[in-house]
């Protein structure tokens, strides 16, 4: 990829014009759509330049015209400019747009008979000409003109008859939350009244089939209105507030003003074909997408390098929503879980990158778990080094001073410097420094004094080799050698690359309990032993740490049995079954404490450590783990499965989940004993999606559900949702040497559609963590992505360059895959024609 298509932070000019009003004009028709806009135009102050450029993509200019005088802009694939009055002017242009055709699935689209759009990042550029940058913000009015019964735009509805309607947004906004849908949709209405007494309209929109599937996401969205009320003081703004489902989307949702669109799967559910896994994604994604109104859309970014200004807050407090509705510590350990999985191992890789880029040359490539995750772990750590009283009144300040602008990182800091009188100089290295800090810790004790001293080193990662201390907020509790905690949780504030902290006044040598509730997004190296692991997994009062404790003797084991092929550690299985026991702690936590660290965490630490990771070797020694466990729990499991029995009707409210995921860790574990008899009770027997899915994985992980399987798909061969599942889990859990045929045959399946994002990814998003199936000796699964990552590419270059990152770890491996991947990299690379999204990808896969 040249250098030369890169687009760099430090280029960041202001645009030479500002827009005060937008009116659009859509007269729909599936291979023909017309787009009229008139625009109110105005030389920008605080530029000195006069260039008038817009643009444009995949556009045909029919006429354009500047107060209401032809004109003949000069027109390429990228946009247009135009000679243009010093002084406000008037816009009117009309285009041609092919929805129809559209299977990028960015701009204006149809998926199944149905219009919509998706214009983040840089879609509506592909809808008419416009200056497409999120600095630019105007207020829109929308026509829409088409046969269709259902027509939405952003904002209030302000007029409609038959086959047209119109729609207008007081809120200014930039091109990027600009949506239309226009369909055959049925709406699962309700209300909302605001703290001022303000009543809201709220709507789901669907296919007439999925009605039925609409009330738990309603519900989800009031309780989201409700809590930004009572925790941000933030209140909705408009009087109608629209969700709609669509099939076709290359991401979960978006947030358009008034008018999310949400991929299907991230709001349709209902008790028969949503797992409880898919109740809470659904509640958290809603609440994300709605808490973006203020942080996102009122208050927006002023740029692309900006993305986590938005972004990494937003996933903040959709994070605090849901440990509010679900509880803290079971949420805090699935979101570190998340980010060890996704951003750790992209910051350890070739596409490392800062929380703010410094360049990128396709910003879709930039929707990331470094950005959106860690993003969220930077305000996080910002709050608890201010206090959460600071943290509010820095906020309320951003809201104010910030209100109706398009904002940077520089901007966001300024608010808490300003509201705290701290100096944010250093901490601000998080923005702009990629990679994991590892943090190292020796404790000393003597004459009642006991003292921590910590070691801060990041790695280098592509670009910067170079790296400054980091402002690392450690929580640390101690316990006494009862089990008592002797210090409760202080945080530790470490700025430089090594530093000590005392306590004093201690009789004994305490017990560490250090990096409580994961209070920075670091690795962590102690040199400990599994005496003390195994002491705080029954004493510490920190969830996240008496948790991690656990994983890090299972953890320990399983990397001896990889390295030395020793047996599953005793202690470490007699310590899980005391705290299994223990009914005193959550269901739902102790499920986690059942789960075996993922074989893509076992790989990257035995790389980090030197050494190269076989992944059939892991494969193998996560099942003998499972199956020691089996063993060791078998007089426990079946009384725990009794215990977690959930009467109906199905709920999906925290408590019957969490014992829902206890049941289901339990018969993994007890369909190794008994050879499927449990799971196929429960299979026949499950009244919700939840039990009848998990019992279907535990058979075909045992290899005899081949029955059941047939049975699913004749059940649900109408719902693609559910489908999309029965895809996935054959992938996911085939052997490591039928992984890739079994992918294969099913890119075969009648059902299949790479048109469609979530089927595709049904398929090969499970093949890519299915790590001992991608990673077959034969380097059949490389090639079989590699095949079809390039059939999708001239479809759909964002998912496709999404889908690479795959083979983002291929240097962890031996020589032999090594080779087999970097084979198939280049392969791609030399697609002709191949996408400036996936070349992006592809290149710093290659090079980084
Ligand atoms: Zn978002």
């Amino acid at each position: 990829m040249p250098d030369s298509q890169k687009i760099y932070l430090k280029d960041y000019t202001p645009p030479a014009y500002l827009v005060d009003t937008v009116h659009l004009t859509f007269k729909l028709s599936p291979k023909s759509t017309r787009v009229i806009s008139k625009i109110r135009f105005r030389p920008n102050p605080d530029s000195d330049s006069r260039e008038f450029f817009l643009h444009g993509e995949h556009l045909t200019l029919i006429r354009a015209a500047i107060d209401g005088q032809e004109c003949d802009p000069a027109v390429t694939d990228k946009g247009l400019t135009a000679q243009v009055p010093d002084a406000p002017f008037t816009w009117e242009a009309e285009v041609e747009i092919n929805p129809q055709d559209n299977t990028a699935l960015e701009g204006l689209y149809v998926s199944n008979g149905m219009y919509c759009t998706q214009c983040e990042a840089e879609g509506f550029r592909r809808i008419t000409y416009y200056p497409d940058r999120p600095d630019v913000m105007a207020t829109f009015t929308v026509r829409i003109e088409g046969d269709l019964p259902v027509l939405l735009s952003n904002g209030n509805p302000t007029a409609s008859g038959d086959g047209w309607a119109e729609w207008h947004d007081p809120w200014p906004k930039p091109s990027y939350l600009f949506a239309l849908v226009a369909g055959d949709l049925r709406n699962h209405p309700d209300t909302f009244t605001t703290k001022s007494g303000r009543k809201v309209d709220l709507n789901i929109w669907v296919r007439p089939d999925d009605i039925d599937k609409c009330a738990f996401g309603m519900e989800a969205l009031k309780k989201s209105m409700k809590w930004d009320e009572d925790v941000y003081g933030r209140e909705y703004d408009l009087d109608l507030f629209n969700i709609v489902a669509v099939d076709d989307f290359n991401m979960g949702a978006m947030e358009n003003k008034g008018l999310n669109i949400f991929n299907s799967s991230c709001v349709l559910a209902s008790p028969e074909t949503a797992t409880d896994a898919n109740f809470e994604r659904i509640e958290a994604i809603i609440a994300h997408e709605y808490f973006h109104n203020w942080t996102g859309n009122r208050i927006t970014c002023r740029d692309w390098f900006q993305l986590c200004l938005k972004e990494g807050l937003t996933v903040f407090r959709d994070q605090s929503f849901t440990g509010d509705m679900r509880g803290h510590g079971v949420k805090r350990i699935n979101d570190v879980l998340q980010l060890r999985g996704r951003q750790f191992s992209e910051d350890q890789g070739p596409l490392a990158h800062p929380v703010r880029p410094d360049s990128f040359v396709e910003i879709n490539n930039f929707y990331t778990a470094t950005i959106y995750e860690k993003g969220a772990e930077v305000v996080g750590m910002l709050k608890r080094l201010v206090g959460d009283d600071a943290y509010g009144q820095a906020l309320d300040l951003y809201f104010e001073r910030h209100d109706g602008q398009a904002v940077t990182i520089e901007d966001w800091l300024k608010v808490f410097e300003d509201a705290t009188g701290r100096d944010l100089i250093q901490f601000k290295r998080w923005y702009s420094q990629a990679g994991t800090p590892v943090l190292t810790v020796t404790d000393d004790y003597s004459d009642g004094t006991y003292t921590l001293n910590f070691k801060q080193e990041t790695p280098p990662t592509p670009g910067q080799d170079v790296k400054q201390p980091q402002v690392l907020p450690i929580a640390v509790g101690l316990l006494g050698a009862n089990g008592d905690e002797v210090q409760k949780t202080v945080v530790l504030e470490m700025t430089k690359a090594e530093q000590s902290f005392s306590f004093d006044g201690l009789p004994a040598k305490p017990v560490p309990s250090i990096l409580r509730g994961f209070s920075a997004p670091v690795v962590l190296h102690r040199d400990t032993d599994n005496t003390e692991r195994a002491f705080l997994l029954a004493h510490d009062t920190d969830a996240f740490n008496k948790w991690e404790a656990g994983r890090d003797l299972a953890k320990d084991s399983l990397l001896r049995m990889v390295t030395d092929g020793a047996a599953p550690d005793t202690g470490y299985l007699k310590a899980l079954a005391h705290v299994l026991r223990d009914n005193t702690l959550d269901p739902a936590y102790r499920a986690l404490l059942m789960r075996t660290p993922s074989q893509d965490d076992i790989a990257q630490t035995l790389y980090e450590s030197g050494h190269t990771p076989d992944p059939l070797r892991i494969y193998r020694a996560a099942e003998t783990m499972a199956q020691a466990k089996a063993q060791e729990l078998q007089d426990l499991l079946p009384r725990l499965y009794a215990e977690m029995h959930t009467p109906a009707p199905y709920s999906p409210n925290p408590e019957p989940v969490g014992k829902r995921a206890l049941q289901g860790a339990v018969l993994s574990l007890l369909t190794r004993l008994d050879g499927g008899d449990q799971a196929r009770a429960q299979y026949g027997a499950a009244d919700n999606m939840t039990q009848q899915f998990g019992a279907l994985a535990c058979l075909l992980d045992a290899e005899t559900g081949a029955k059941e399987l047939a049975v699913f798909y004749d059940q649900w061969a109408h719902d693609r949702l559910v489908i999309d599942k029965w895809f996935g889990l054959q992938v996911a859990v085939a052997a490591p040497e039928k992984a890739a045929g079994i992918a294969d045959s099913l890119t075969k399946h009648a059902d299949f559609d790479m048109k469609n994002p979530n089927r595709f990814r049904a398929v090969f998003g499970a093949l890519s963590i299915n790590a001992a199936g991608f990673h077959d000796a034969s380097g059949a699964s490389y090639r079989l992505l590699a095949d079809w990552l390039i059939k999708l590419d001239p479809v759909n270059p964002q998912t496709t360059a999404r889908m690479t990152t795959a083979f983002q770890s291929w240097r962890r491996y031996d020589e032999g895959r090594q080779a087999l991947m970097r084979a198939e990299l280049e392969r791609i690379l030399a697609t002709e024609n191949l996408s400036s999204d996936t070349s992006e990808m592809v290149s710093r896969i290659l090079n980084g």
